[in-house]
This record gives structure tokens, sequence and C-alpha cells, in this order.
């Protein structure tokens, strides 16, 4: 193996062996761009590295060739005394990784060579500056001293020169800076800081290796599921510097506006500084353009190489420059990050440029930027531009929310009943705040990363949420929040929160409707010619994703409004009609009078009565998706749904008893709660057990879907019922119903004279019927996975605590990265829908197979569900265009 690569040897494609940086370095350097000399240490000796605890003795050789080769080149050698060659180390793994050690800038100066650099750059001050520097990163990242034992001694010196910024310390305090600095050294390491140059790098070398492993780095890993075993690369790099004087600098471009996608100049340029000043904020920048009145030549020159990088990697790419003494390098380039509009709107631009076709073009865009660009926003003309920011937080769960501040959930609860919009601000939230949350229009708090419990437990809700503000204090005895610039928002007065950018604003910032839900919504049209640029470019994204995409999709619905609204939004059907929440409401009262008959005759005057009801449901939905189908699924959930609370009844009846006037009724019906009673409700008598159990209930459901069906024909409807039993565990429950069912199918088509073409079949939702699969197929017209239910039984998770109770320790343990309710978990649950979508397909080729948990819109799960080889998926009418563009993906 070749553990050393110049820049010259590489190419974009090798990430994996180069990480990002040094392959994209290589790849410049290939297209003749101006690149500072170097080279790229591989991931593999980072592994060797890491596996043996020792380099591998190749690779110092190796590394003695390349850098013998880069001092030929540059006519100077590494810390040489009188004109030193320096180098700056930084790591470069496949992923840009938090937590990883970053850079080491002027590797190679010396108490001797700083001297040289003094009289080569002729500025004293400079080369001073400059061994300041590395001492003080060399410490931080490689010696592992704490960072602030430097910044405050520079803080120190420049208080005692009266000195604002570290440009006004002279060469005299910088020298006497370094002394101190050096003695730091010698304190926490017990060892004088190296003056050898080689010895310097060897060990920053080192340094980004272990780093590695670093915790926070595994951390990251984890929770990102990037694998440990890649490793890190190293690239040494010769020092170029933006620190001479007036007419050198340091610089950031954008090839395009990452927020909008637009073509022009984006960036910032800080004169006569190094890269990490701009990073500090130490100084201002100025707007990129302006360096063309500071330096035409390097600006026209960077113009022209911004123009080649887009075309070369035909996408937006972010750039690192540096101008010394009039002389432009480039030191890094990389496809660009982007906004969810952007991505969309550079795609298009893209495809219209010819540089990318457009399946290229599904690729470059994902669900969850289309997500994003759903949610309501606040009026970025005007709104926000006037509103008062009072800081900023994490970005949590998107969406615009205002509302009066309140903090605590008591109170939310208090003010969101008498009608009142509220903000629920907290430190952090936890269990206790779930109904105050869910009271919220949104949740602000000033602790907390994205996987803290108000971050998890938001976006589970669908709520907006910044977490982790930590500018902003939260005083929740005088209830009240500061703001760093002296601002206090007391309980009751307005703030605004946008969960998509993490800013929270003083006042009500207007919300505006998102222009792409317009436009799915059939209000805007993205053919008019004023139409926004960006649904012109979700348009033709979208149209081109329904050409390619082969999973079918449909709506979790059960309500003709949401009907109709998912037909609008593309769904090619029902996946899933509950019908249990169609007796909710006036209707709950029936169904506890089926549940507490005691005699034949009051049942079937129950069923009797909620027959038409739910042949009514049947025939809108029917009509509002007119030759689609429609999947009904008998009754599911457990029927203490329907009865009373027990707690609430025993004491009512208790009360009514110590009065002596306790009613028959009431003493009947708790008798039958506490019949009914469960400690695992859902675990107990719900699904296809109630309509084994209680005569009558799945019949008269059929019956209503059977003459709704007959119904719509007879009026010239194309009607496509599908009747879905729910968790079915064996094969022999799926007989008895269908038994039953066919019965009833064949009573009303003969009644009414008409063929229904119903087909039954039932949901995949328990671990018995996933590996029992075959057998069931061979009673079943369909199969419907229900990912819910099966991760739920498959991890023995309850499906309506774990989010808000230890999902948290284990996010931030990194056990997962996501929960597994909201992405599908490939390895297990997955695993039992793949082999029982198989053995139901050996038993029966043509067995449909779709699924309707909640993963069916969520992205990465379609495309388990794509690979698997489902027929369609069934998702929340929002979450429809999310996985027609998914699917799309998966297929392009
Ligand atoms: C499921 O379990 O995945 C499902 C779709 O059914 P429900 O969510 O109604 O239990
Ligand atoms: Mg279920």
């Amino acid at each position: 193996t070749k553990y050393v690569y110049d820049f010259s040897e590489g190419n974009k494609d090798l990430k994996g062996l180069l990480g990002g940086k040094g392959a994209n370095l290589a790849e410049m350097t290939n297209l003749g761009l101006p690149v500072p000399p170097g080279f790229t240490i591989t991931t593999e000796a980072c592994k060797a590295y890491l596996d043996s605890g020792e380099a591998p003795a190749q690779l110092r050789d190796e590394v003695s060739a390349h850098l013998s080769a880069l001092e030929e080149r540059m006519g100077k050698k590494l810390g040489q005394a009188d004109d030193p060659l320096l180098v700056s180390v930084r790591s470069g793994a496949k992923f840009s990784m938090p937590g990883m050690m970053d850079t080491v800038l002027n590797i190679g100066l010396s108490d001797e060579s700083v001297h040289g650099l003094a009289a080569q750059s002729g500025d004293e001050r400079f080369a001073w500056d400059s061994y300041r520097r590395l001492i003080q990163m060399f410490g931080d990242t490689v010696l592992g001293i704490r960072g602030e034992r430097f910044s405050e001694t520079l803080e120190e010196a420049k208080t005692a020169r009266g000195a604002t910024t570290d440009v006004d310390l002279s060469a005299e305090a910088l020298k006497e800076l370094v002394t101190k600095f050096k003695n730091i050294v010698s304190e926490e390491t017990g060892r004088d800081f190296p003056q050898d140059p080689r010895e310097q790098m060897d060990l920053a070398v080192r340094a980004v290796f272990d780093s590695w492993n670093g915790s926070r780095a595994r951390l990251y890993r984890r929770q990102e599921r990037i694998p440990h075993d890649l490793g890190t690369a190293v690239n040494i790099c010769s020092m170029v510097f933006g620190n001479l004087g007036p007419d050198s600098g340091t610089g950031v471009a954008f090839t395009r506006d990452p927020a909008s996608g637009q073509q022009g100049v984006y960036g910032d340029y800080l004169q006569n500084a190094q890269g990490e000043d701009v990073v500090a904020g130490i100084r201002n920048t100025v707007p990129l353009a302006d360096l063309e009145t500071l330096d035409k030549a390097s600006y026209d020159q960077l113009m022209q190489i911004m123009e080649t990088l887009e075309n070369h990697y035909r996408d937006l790419c972010d750039i690192e420059f540096t101008i010394e003494r009039g002389k432009l390098w480039m030191l890094q380039t990389r496809v660009g990050k982007r906004t969810a509009a952007a991505a969309f709107r550079i795609a298009t631009q893209l495809v219209d440029q010819g540089l990318i076709d457009e399946a290229e073009a599904l690729r470059r865009v994902n669900g969850s930027q289309l997500a994003q660009l759903m949610f309501p926003r606040f009026d970025s003309n005007g709104g926000v531009k006037n509103a008062e920011q009072l800081g900023w937080g994490i970005a949590a769960s998107p969406g615009a929310a205002v509302g009066k501040a309140v903090f605590d959930s008591y109170t939310a609860i208090k003010w969101s009943r008498s009608g009142e919009k509220v903000i629920l601000i907290r430190r952090e939230t936890n269990p206790d705040d779930l109904d105050g949350m869910l009271a919220a229009e949104g949740i602000l708090t000033s602790r907390g990363g994205k996987t803290s419990h108000a971050a998890v437990v938001a976006r589970g809700m669908g709520k907006t949420c910044v977490c982790g503000a930590e500018e902003l204090e939260v005083d929740t005895k005088r209830r009240c929040l500061k703001a760093p610039g002296g601002k206090v928002v007391e309980e009751g007065d307005v703030v605004s929160i946008d969960g998509s950018t993490g800013k929270v604003y003083a006042g009500e910032v207007p919300v505006v409707p998102s222009p792409v839900v317009e436009y799915f919504e059939g209000r805007m049209h993205a053919g008019a010619d004023d139409a926004d640029e960006l649904v012109k470019a979700v348009h033709r994204i979208m149209a081109y994703a329904d050409r390619v995409r082969r999973l079918r999709v449909r709506a979790n619905a059960d309500n003709a409004e949401d009907a109709a609204r998912a037909r609008r939004f593309g769904a090619q059907g029902i996946g899933l009609c509950r019908t249990e929440h169609m007796f909710l409401g006036e209707r709950r009262e029936l169904v506890e009078r089926l549940i507490l008959a005691d005699t034949e005759e009051e049942r079937k005057r129950a069923l009797h009565a909620l027959l038409p009801l739910q042949q009514g449901d049947f025939v809108e939905l029917f009509e509002s998706m007119d030759g689609l189908p429609v999947t009904v699924r008998l009754l599911d959930p457990p029927l203490h749904e329907f009865l009373p609370d027990i707690t609430e009844l025993s004491v009512r009846v208790a009360l009514a008893e110590s009065r002596k006037d306790a009613n028959e009724n009431d003493l009947r019906l708790l008798q039958a709660v506490h019949r009914l009673h469960e400690q695992n409700p859902m675990l107990g008598l719900r699904g296809v057990r109630l309509g084994l159990v209680i005569p009558g209930l799945f019949t008269m459901q059929i019956r209503a879907i059977a003459e709704a069906a007959a119904e719509r024909k007879a009026g010239g409807g194309d009607p496509r019922a599908e009747i879905m039993i729910p968790l079915v565990g064996t094969v022999q429950e799926l007989e008895l119903v269908r038994e039953e069912a066919q019965e009833v199918i064949n009573e009303v088509e003969r009644e009414r004279g008409v063929g229904l073409g119903l087909s039954l079949g039932t949901m995949i939702e328990l671990p018995r019927a996933a590996l029992t699969a075959g057998q069931i197929a061979e009673c079943a017209d369909f199969f419907s996975f229900g990912t819910n239910d099966l991760t739920q039984t498959v991890w023995a998770f309850s499906r309506d605590d774990v989010e808000a109770s230890f999902f948290t320790a284990y996010l931030e343990k990194g056990i997962f990265g996501v929960s597994p309710f909201e992405t599908i978990d490939k390895d297990g649950v997955g695993s039992l829908v793949r082999s029982a979508a198989e053995a139901g397909r050996a038993t029966r080729p043509d067995l449909k197979l779709g699924v309707c948990g909640e993963h069916g819109g969520d992205p990465e799960s379609v495309h388990f569900f794509h690979e698997v080889g489902l027929d369609y998926v069934s998702c929340s009418p929002f979450r429809i265009p999310v996985a027609r563009l998914e699917a799309g993906r998966a297929a392009a």
C-alpha cells in the first residue's frame, strides 16, 4: 500500500482514501488551479496507526520522501533557519465531523526560524505573530492544553498594552507573548515546546489520527451511523499567508447564493488576516464584491476559478482562499451546503444550463428539504426585517410559531384553554411538560441540543421548537426571559419563534403560508409567468419523480376532507382508513351501548343504529377517492378507549353511594368497565380479537362497506374498496373473519344485483404475523405492514410513552441516531418486513404489498420499502409529496 499521495496524484473520487478535503485539493491541483503544493496521508495510514498504536515504519519513509520533494519544489527546507518552509496540518475525513482535530498552521517555526521568517517577509511583527499562533494552536489541539490558558493570556497582553485587536500588538509585545506561551507549554506538559520542525509535524499528524477516536467524534459517528473504521486522512500543505499586509487577505466564497440559489458573487473577505480570524469574528469582513476594488486582478481570477469549479463539479461549490501579497491561492473547495429552497432551485438551474440531467437533479434534493419547505414561515419581506431579534438557538423542529410567553406548563394549558396562543418557554423540558407542550404553539428552551427532550418530543408532535438558545436567560421564578441586549420578555408578552432558522423575535411576526403548499393545494400555478421560482422548481422535480417512481403513494385518511386534500397532494388512493376515528364524538355512546349490551336484542339495536352512520362515512370517502383504491380497516383500538375513565367513574359512584343515591346504570357501567379493564391494553382486546369476540361488530362494518360501494355503483361511481383486518397474529383468525365477510358480501351483491369486487387483506403488524406470512397469505388478497405496531412489538417499546421518557437518553448515548418509530429499523423490524414480503409473495405471487405505518412518509424508510419491493406506501396527507419525491429518488 501507498500511504502518501501528492496533491497531483489524487482526485475527487478518492474521498474514502484521501478524505473530502484531500480529494478536492487534488482535484483542484489537477485542474491547474493555484493550490499551495502539499501531500495527503491516507485514511489507510490512520487505520494502520489506530490498529497497532504505532505509525507504520513505511509511513515515516514515505512522508520523508514527499517532504523532500516538496522542499525541493519550494526551494527551502521545513523550518530552515534563514528561510523556513512552513506547512499546515489539517484533518480530513470522508465526512466532515465535529470533534475531529481541525488545523495546525505555521508548523516549522522555532526560536531560530522565526528570525528567518522575519527577514524573508521583512515583517518582524508578522513573524512573531505567526509563531505565537503556532504555539497556541499546537498547545491546544496537539498537546491538549485548555485553550483558555492561551486566550486569557492574550487578552491580558492586549489589556496591558491598551490594544483592542491582536493587530494592535507590536512585535515586542508578541515576542513577550511567545515567551509566555512557551512557559504555559512547559508548565502544562512538563517539557518544552518542540523546536524540531519534523517532530512538530509528526506530533500534529499523530494528534489528527488520535482525534478520530475522540469521544465527541465517536458519539457523532454513532448518531449519524458513520462507520468507526473509516479513519481520517491528514493534509500537509505549504503555508501561504493572508496576513502579510494590506495586499494580503483571506476569504470564503460560494459559487452561487446558498440561500436562494441565485447566481452572483457571494462571500466575505478579510484584509490582512488568516483563515481563523474570519471564523473567530475578531474583525469585520467586507462583502466579496469589494475585493474587486481592493485587488482587481485577484478578483477576476477568483471569478474565473469559481466558474471553472462550478462547471467541473456541476454544483454549487464553497471555497476558501487566501491572497498573499497579490497572489491568489485556493485552500479548499467542496460541494457547498445550501438551504432547502436553494437545493430545488439550483438543481433545476443546473438542468437548464445543461450541466446535469433530470435524474441527477432528483438526486440533488430530498424529502426532508421538501418537508421543510411545506411549513408556514415568517414573512421575509418586511415582517422579519422589522422584527426585533432577541436571540438565536438551535432550529430543532421547523415551522413558525407566535404566541404569548408562558413559563410553565400549567399556565400554558390554562391560557390555551381560554383560547390564547402561547409559546412555552423553559430552561429545558421533561416528561411533566408534555401537556404544556401539546397546548403550546411552539416551544423555546435555553438548554439542550437537537436530541434534548424538548427537541425530540416537539418533532414527534410536529410542534415548532427552538432549543438551546443559550444567550437567552430563562427565569422561571420571575417568569421572564432576558435577552443579551437587556430586553426582558415578561409572561404574556408576545414572542415569535422560527423553528427552521432557530431565531427568536420579540412581538408578533406575520406568518405566511408556504408557497409550496399553496402550489400543492392548487392555489398557485407553476405555469403562471409570475410564479415563484421555487414553486416552478418544485413542480418540475415532482413531475420527474412521478415519472420514474415505481412505488405508488396512498394516504392515511379517515374523512372526506383529508381524502380530498390527499388527492390534491397526489395520493393514488387511501392505504389506511382508521374506522375507530369514526366512532368518536357523539357516536361514542352508541359504541358504549354495544359493548355493554346484555342481551342479543340490545346489541342488535346498537349495531343497527351504527350501520347507517358508517355507511354514510364510506359513501363520502369512496366518492372523494372515486376510481382509486380505499383500504378500510375494521375497528382496531382497545375497547376501554370507548368507555368512561375508570377512576372518574369510580369516584362518581363512590360519592353517590355515600349519599345513598347510586344509580343502577352507573353501577352496571362501573362493573363493565372493571371487567374490561386491562393492564396492557395495547396487548389486549383490540384488532381482530374484538371482531371475533363481539358478535356482529365486524359484520356490521363489512355490510356498511358493501352497501356504500353498492350505493356508489348505483350512482355511477367507481368505488374500489379493500377490507383490512388489523392485528392478525395467525391465519386462523383471518379465516374466520373471511368466512363471515364473504357471506355478508355475497348477500349484499345478491340483494343489489351488482358485483362489488371487494378484496380482503390484513395488516402485518405483529411479529408472529410476519413470521408466518407464508401461511397468512393463503387467506389474504393484500398485506399492509403496520410498522408502528410492528416496531412497538419487535422492540417492546410502548409507542405512546418511550419518545417522551428514555429516548433522549438513548439518542444521546448513540444507541440509535433517530427514533425507530420515525425511521424504520432496517436490521430488526425491516428484516421482518422483507422476509414477510418474500414469504407472502412465494405463497401468492399477485399479493399486493403496502405499508401504512408512519414510516410510509419518512424519506429513508421509503427507500427501504422501494428496495424490498412493496407496491405502495401510505402516509398522512401532508407527507404525500415527500413520499412521492423519495419514491422517485429511490427509482432514479
Ligand atoms: C400501525 O400499527 O403501523 C398502523 C398503521 O396502525 P395504527 O397506527 O392505527 O395502530
Ligand atoms: Mg397498528
